[in-house]
């Protein structure tokens, strides 16, 4: 199975599991509040990440020593399915976390993030358990989603703490989704949560997208400068040809002449290039008005 790029950015960040207790215990604060189901009555982790499923019971002995009740092997094929049923583990995990076994609704409960290598380990635990990142070759989408609305709400507070800057906030299928549209915030965020090289791919896509921009952006510009200049340098060509046959052109001053010469002999010139080339040289708008009344004075024999 081809790794995505949201597989990619959590690969990355499963390389560390955190050596300290604090944060070991607040990134499975942040897998169970944005995971499947945590409730007291059970909990279930889905995910697709076999990096993600390697640390996950490594993390849960690290922070409550105990293990999941059910686990999928790494090899089976698909999604990978990690529960605990257990009642007394259960009571483990809500205690941990301060909640009493009759709670209504889950919260970040502060003193489990307070320092702030415990609240990078939560963001890092949401992100691996209800997160996902789109491949920047198919837009900007990096988002975490929870059931819990009070979570979401306490979160996004905590982003904020921790990047400086707000993520966006909707409401999706009964529970709420966190997430960036930006590149650069998307990029910030991945490097926090540990993985730089997944921030570095967004910078990329980025960069190369604004080059391809420019370079379309200059060749449109080229071509439509080009175009008008070709235009206007074939009317004149016409009023100059007309003058001729008419036999009025002849009959023109001196530096009108000059001017109609310099623009039959030279079809392509710019008018900076021909007002060069009259004697004594003129200006560009000089060039241009006499250009504009040969084409006047063509206009009008004509008639
Ligand atoms: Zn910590």
């Amino acid at each position: 199975m081809a790794v995505s790029f949201s597989g990619g950015a959590k690969a990355e960040i499963c390389r560390v599991v955190p050596n300290k207790k604090c944060c070991a215990l607040a990134q499975c604060f942040g897998v169970l509040l944005f995971c499947n189901s945590f409730t007291p009555d059970g909990i279930r982790i889905i995910t697709e990440s076999r990096e993600f499923g390697y640390i996950l019971p490594k993390l849960f002995l690290k922070a409550f020593d105990l293990e999941f009740d059910s686990f999928p092997s790494l090899e089976s094929p698909g999604k990978l399915v990690f529960q605990i049923d257990d009642p007394e583990k259960l009571e483990i995990i809500l205690t941990e976390y301060g909640f009493d076994h009759n709670l209504l609704s889950l919260h970040v409960n502060l003193p489990v993030v307070e320092n702030d290598c415990c609240k990078a380990a939560f963001l890092r635990g949401a992100f691996l358990s209800g997160g996902s990142v789109t491949d920047p070759e198919k837009g900007y989408h990096f988002e975490i989603a929870t059931t819990h609305h009070s979570v979401a709400r306490e979160t996004y507070a905590l982003v904020e703490e921790m990047l400086g800057f707000y993520p966006k906030m909707a409401p999706r299928g009964g529970g709420q989704v966190l997430y960036f549209k930006q590149s650069d915030m998307i990029s910030d965020c991945l490097t926090f949560l540990g993985a730089p090289v997944a921030a570095m791919g967004i910078m990329e896509a980025k960069l190369e997208k604004e080059l391809n921009n420019k370079v379309n952006r200059r060749c449109n510009c080229d071509d439509a400068n080009t175009s008008k200049v070709v235009e206007a340098a074939q009317e004149q060509l016409a009023a100059i040809r007309l003058l001729r046959e008419k036999g009025v052109l002849e009959r023109l001053p001196q530096k009108m002449q000059a001017a109609a010469k310099a623009r039959e002999e030279n079809p392509e010139s710019s008018l900076t290039e021909l007002a060069s080339m009259m004697e004594p040289p003129i200006s560009k708008p000089a060039m241009n008005s006499r250009l504009k009344k040969l084409m006047q004075i063509s206009k009008e024999a004509t008639v």
